[in-house]
């Protein structure tokens, strides 16, 4: 007999599960696996390149396009130097709340996902159910594009992906991409009285960081003249760039050798990362032939870290008459966090975001969904299998 467990029950399984980004998910993915095979599912796992963590995608019901795609991601966010009252890989109800890491940020809907599965067993599927669980989605969103591109190659092509982030279960149907950077930059030290001679990296940095100012001071003033069609529900409407760190410098008096600082682009859909970035870099490069007719050992490298396509409004999109017909949300609504959608969208999937739980509550020490939230999202799982039972 395959084991079943309650959604409560499923929930409080995968939190004990230590899976914050930096660790290993096989434990969990192991049981996942061995839980959806018991009920009779086809999974397929891919693997990271160091073989610590995996990707899992499992399907159910007939051998066919259509159907709907449930997506969540295994991992959370850190837990040190947070102050838990409680230990954060246990779930622990207190006053309609469930508390525990991932409670929110996703293992709520990655339970009712998993639990949905033996329902519509049950209750005689008739179009396919497919699960997509990521790794690394707390680190730039780096597990899901392999995962993706695996599911496109091994699965029958579903025609809706919910995306289960915490939306409150309202329907979101467009949210930012992004791109982000480390620059390093490598001057030249003298004295600073000598300036002219030496090539400061700090100074470097700070021409760099102007000039992504001035462009988000553009993209701002560009919004307020004229709002694109696709800005409505953000706050704000335009592409923002951001540095967030900056260390470098020795002494007051010496040209610094060495800086470095961090880049966080939010682009707007209907904008390109790629377009951002290759901005970005051939800033550095024009900037960089400059240092070298002073000084031949300077350089600027921007390392890529992120670059993330935005989920953009679809028209007529699959994937949000679903959710809306599930929810009867009818709202225009844009998050401002990242989330898979719109790496399944790129993949030719249509996507949405709908999940339980607050973001507001994500990330935090004492994370917890309220369990009205989490019934709200049971009920959501039990119309969608319905309707894939019809
Ligand atoms: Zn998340």
């Amino acid at each position: 007999m395959p084991t079943t467990y309650t959604p409560r029950e499923m929930l409080a399984k995968l939190v004990s599960f230590d899976t914050v980004s930096s660790k290993s998910n096989l434990a969990l993915v192991d049981f996942v696996q061995d839980y959806l095979e018991g009920h009779g599912a086809v999974c397929h796992r891919i693997y990271d390149e160091t073989g610590e963590k995996a990707g899992l995608m499992a399907h159910v019901g007939p051998m066919e396009a259509g159907g709907v795609v449930l997506s969540g991601h295994t991992d959370v966010v850190p837990v040190e130097g947070q102050d838990w009252t409680s230990d954060p890989f246990e779930v622990v109800e207190k006053d309609g709340r469930l508390y525990g890491r991932g409670t929110c940020d996703m293992k709520g809907f990655d339970a009712l996902a998993l639990c949905a599965v033996p329902l519509a067993i049950a209750r005689g599927i008739r179009r396919p159910l497919q699960i997509a669980l990521s790794y690394d989605e707390e680190l730039g969103l780096a597990g899901a594009p392999p995962l993706v591109r695996a599911m496109r190659d091994r699965l029958p092509h579903a025609e809706s992906v919910i995306v289960g982030e915490p939306t409150r279960m309202g329907v979101v149907t467009t949210h930012k991409g992004g791109t982000g950077f480390r620059t390093e930059i490598h001057g030249y030290e003298v004295h600073s009285s000598k300036c002219h001679e030496g090539v400061s990296a700090v100074m470097t940095a700070a021409e760099l960081i102007v000039w992504l100012n001035a462009r988000m001071q553009e993209n701002r003033a560009r919004h307020e003249a004229a709002p694109t069609p696709q800005s409505e529900g953000f706050d704000p409407g335009w592409t923002t760039l951001h540095v967030g760190r900056i260390r470098g410098g020795t002494a007051n008096n010496i040209t610094a050798k060495d800086c470095w600082f961090s880049t966080d682009i939010r682009v707007m859909p209907g904008e390109s990362p790629d377009a951002w970035a290759a901005r970005y870099q051939a800033e550095c490069a024009r900037l960089e032939a400059e240092l070298k007719k002073i000084r031949p050992e300077a350089r600027i490298n921007p390392i890529l870290l992120t670059k993330n396509p935005p989920f953009v409004r679809e028209e007529g999109g699959a994937a949000e008459a679903l959710a809306r017909r599930l929810t009867g949300d009818n709202a225009l609504r844009a998050v401002s966090f990242g989330t898979e959608a719109g790496i399944f969208q790129s993949g030719g999937y249509s996507s949405v975001v709908c999940g339980p739980g607050d973001i507001e509550q994500a990330h935090k020490p004492d994370e917890f969904i309220e369990i009205s939230q989490f019934e709200a999202g049971w009920t959501f799982m039990e119309k969608l299998v319905d309707g894939l039972c019809e």
